[in-house]
């Protein structure tokens, strides 16, 4: 496992800016006039920020699991707001220098290429008028993130918050679910001005700094700013067509079986039906307690190579899991890698029901993901773009759902797994309806916020099944959009998951054919971090990096047998 160096005390305690910027002031001064002297000081700076990342994530994760704690709330706040963005400035200062340095263009290319691209990329980018609009717009985030949350819906004389009212929407019961679906769609709808006004001034500060940069649009900056260095634009647009074309049909099919077991008529299946549960499915129940839900996971994962099984277990006895629901924790789940420890966090709200079994085994994935890359020394490297670390969890949810046994019965089995395929079908489709909507508001900056609208519904209808009736609910359908956080707080960070989603599905293929080989593969594929280009590392898992209609026809049509093999 790495372990940081002499430079700077592995155990130094950060409780301010105070305590690290030394650090950065004798980094600065280093000579680096040598390719040696140069390599060093990129290790150093790794150094310096896994200490400060680790000790960030202890003071996030403090927060997390004690939102009540106001020291550990104050804590966080300080690592947030006050000492992150000094690192930020501090590693600007010091990345400039390595990029200034003569030699910084002979290293090693094999070892430092991609983190050549990167520096250069930022520095590139950087333009310091747009440092007041960045916080403006993350001020404007804060502020959506206030709005949103405070959303609550009055169901049975109780108010709810959206997620909790969201449970209802699979209910079984028809008239339960289109109550909840009517009070979340139109607690959403109340507040839309709001909504509105806080991404109007989004779309202009945006547009402000791809223009500060020297793009034509945000559309094309961002791309560049998101480190897409492995797929263009035009890719992304290709990606687009190649969703609607090949994966279209089969969600449509889906949907019209999923009509069928519901017994409604062609016109009868409105909004609140998509995502009914038949009459007579009973609500899975995988697991009592979180320490149930532990031992079952263990169970899995060591079936699947013992070494992820021993992972778990490090993990729980270091306490490096929380997963059980109780008040005064945050809400959804997360897994964290300590850059120190070596070893993740995870945490997860866990209720009892199925999609806490999703949610462990996702997790689990990027935690066996930290595991396989932790010998790595620069921190850059072990990080990994989210088209490759969401492939590590994604993948694991597939494979692990053919030992979802351990939670039940054939028959139960049966369902989880279809219903998880299918649900991977149909997510694809929204994918691309918010990223293309995207595209469309970055390159049309001045349009109106009614624009936006009839913007919106176009692209909703190119990617939608045409089998919902929404007569009489239209306003609301228009404005589906603001339910999207990443629309206003991370902009075009979305289609990365339609992207891991065809790698895991193959990964998912390789893995039914021959486990063993798959399972090396995928190891094989992780443990190369971020040393190598996406396609690289996608090649190492045996997986090919391309989003043409034929390798998104061909697994299609393997989700389609696996989906059928599961429907007998
Ligand atoms: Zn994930």
């Amino acid at each position: 496992m790495y372990k940081p160096g002499n430079f700077i005390p592995a155990d130094l305690i950060i409780n301010n800016w105070s305590d690290l910027k030394p650090y950065f002031d004798k980094l600065e001064k280093q000579n680096i006039e040598t390719t040696e002297a140069l390599e060093k000081m990129i290790l150093h700076l790794s150094d310096i920020l896994s200490i400060f990342a680790e000790q960030s994530a202890r003071a996030y994760i403090n927060m997390t699991c004690h939102t009540d704690n106001p020291d550990f709330v104050k804590t966080h706040e300080t690592f947030a707001t006050i000492i992150s963005p000094e690192v930020e400035i501090a590693s600007n200062t010091i990345q400039k220098k390595l990029a200034a340095s003569p030699c910084f263009a002979n290293l090693p290319a094999g070892r430092y290429s991609q983190l050549q691209k990167s520096i250069k990329r930022d520095l590139e980018l950087f333009r310091k008028e747009n440092v007041p609009l960045e916080a403006a717009l993350s001020k404007l985030a804060s502020q959506y993130g206030q709005l949103a949350g405070s959303l609550t819906v009055d169901l049975d004389g109780k108010t709810l918050t959206i997620p909790e009212a969201s449970v209802f929407l699979e209910s079984s019961d028809r008239e339960r679910r289109k109550q909840a679906w009517l009070a979340i769609v139109e607690s959403r709808f109340n507040k839309k001005t709001e909504h509105s006004e806080i991404f109007n001034q989004m779309v202009k500060l945006r547009h402000n700094i791809a223009l500060n940069a020297g793009y034509k649009n945000f559309r094309d900056y961002q791309h560049d700013n998101l480190h897409r260095f492995d797929y263009t634009v035009n890719d992304v647009l290709k990606f687009h067509e190649s969703i609607e074309k090949c994966i279209l049909p089969l969600k449509i099919k889906i949907a019209k079986k999923h009509r069928n077991k519901l017994k409604l008529d062609k016109a009868d299946y409105r909004p609140w039906d998509e995502t009914g549960k038949p009459l007579g499915q009973p609500p899975l129940k995988p697991f009592v307690s979180a320490q149930e839900l532990l031992d079952k996971t263990n169970k899995i994962f060591s079936k699947i190579r013992p070494e992820f099984g021993e992972n778990i277990k490090t993990m729980e006895q270091n306490n490096l899991f929380d997963l059980d629901t109780r008040k005064a924790k945050a809400p959804g789940g997360y897994n964290y890698g300590l850059e120190v420890t070596g070893m993740p966090f995870i945490f997860m709200n866990a209720a009892g029901v199925h999609r806490d079994v999703i949610t462990l085994m996702h997790e689990g994935g990027h935690a066996m993901h930290t595991f396989l890359t932790h010998d790595e020394p620069l921190i850059q490297y072990r990080h990994c773009p989210s088209e490759v670390a969401e492939t590590a969890s994604m993948s694991m949810e597939l494979i692990s759902s053919t030992h979802w046994d351990i939670f039940y019965n054939k028959q139960e089995l049966v369902h989880a797994r279809r219903e998880h395929l299918e649900d991977i079908i149909g997510v694809f489709a929204w994918v691309a309806t918010v990223d293309c909507f995207q595209h469309w508001i970055y390159t049309h900056p001045e349009h109106t916020p009614a624009e936006r609208d009839e913007a919106f519904l176009k692209i909703i209808n190119r990617f939608s099944t045409g089998l919902v009736n929404w007569e009489g609910y239209e306003p609301y359908r228009k404005n589906l959009w603001q339910r999207q956080l990443h629309i206003f707080e991370a902009p075009f960070y979305y289609i990365e998951y339609a992207i891991a989603q065809l790698g895991a599905l193959q990964v998912y293929r390789n893995y039914i054919k021959e486990p063993d080989a798959a399972i090396q593969a995928y190891i094989r594929g992780l443990s190369l971090g971020h040393t190598k280009p996406i396609a690289e590392v996608w090649g190492a898992m045996n997986i090919s990096f391309d989003f043409s209609e034929k390798t998104i026809k061909d697994l299609m049509d393997f989700a389609q047998e696996e989906i059928a093999r599961l429907d007998n």
